[in-house]
């Protein structure tokens, strides 16, 4: 029987019959995977706490018919501080919904892992969870080479602050009134634009030292919501739950 290593981020857990989970990974070596995770919900399973959402684990896989499943699995890192804060739990959730939203199957990809860790450490540590998500969402779309166009307009390179822009997720970027085709943009000012650049390069440990107006949070949200749901063709799950909160938190 066929067993292999990977190391890996738990995505997605899914509850099957007779304590049984479907796992999504994204995993070093391999990128996207469904693995079968047996027994994991009874009381005395010892794998039980390597295989929870956004658990940083090794994995000794062994190949199945259908699915592979989990032979072994130790946790490296299972962060604590993501399950005792609602509002850093729902963030999490998002930026791992947006790997598995955003990745084919089977395909490493160094960046995104890395990208996908570091970034659950800073939501673990940070006090501006949202900005985390946001400069996270950047980054994503960046290595996965669908980041929108912020420089002018997307289409004729014209200006586009007139005096506000207009964003187009499906155009790929901020686009001007005349290139503009009159549905689907979202508003958006100089200063949502300047923080998204920003938020692109700045390390998510230390997102929290950039001031942005609440006019200007919510203007990325949309913004950053539009090209999500364009490229996963869908609306996040995660974030309407977030906003959801927000209006109770507010
Ligand atoms: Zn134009």
């Amino acid at each position: 029987m066929k067993l292999y290593r990977v190391q890996a981020i738990v995505l997605n857990s899914r509850e099957m019959r007779d304590a049984h989970r479907v796992l999504t990974l994204f995993s070093r070596e391999q990128g996207k995977l469904r693995v079968a995770a047996h027994g994991v919900d009874k009381p005395a399973s010892r794998k039980r706490g390597a295989v929870q959402p956004f658990c940083h684990s090794e994995f000794l896989l062994r190949c199945g018919r259908e699915l592979d499943s989990v032979s072994q699995c130790e946790g490296r890192d299972i962060f604590p501080g993501l399950r005792t804060n609602l509002q850093r739990m729902g963030y999490a959730a998002y930026v791992a919904e947006l790997v598995d939203g955003l990745t084919a199957d089977g395909e490493p990809n160094e960046n995104v892992f890395r990208l996908l860790l570091h970034t659950l450490r800073a939501l673990e540590k940070t006090g501006d969870a949202e900005l985390v998500a946001r400069g996270f969402t950047l980054r994503l779309l960046s290595v996965l080479g669908y980041m929108p166009h912020l420089n002018g307009c997307v289409d004729c390179g014209g200006e586009v602050f007139t005096p506000r822009a207009r964003f187009s997720a499906a155009a790929g970027g901020l686009i001007c009134p005349e290139c503009a085709p009159g549905i689907g943009e979202v508003d958006c000012g100089r200063e949502a634009v300047a923080a998204m650049k920003s938020l692109l390069s700045w390390d998510p440990c230390k997102i929290d030292r950039i001031r942005i107006s609440s006019r200007s949070r919510e203007e990325i949200r949309t913004v950053l919501d539009a090209c999500v749901q364009w490229h996963m063709e869908k609306r996040s799950r995660s974030m309407q739950f977030m906003e959801k909160l927000q209006t109770y938190l507010t």
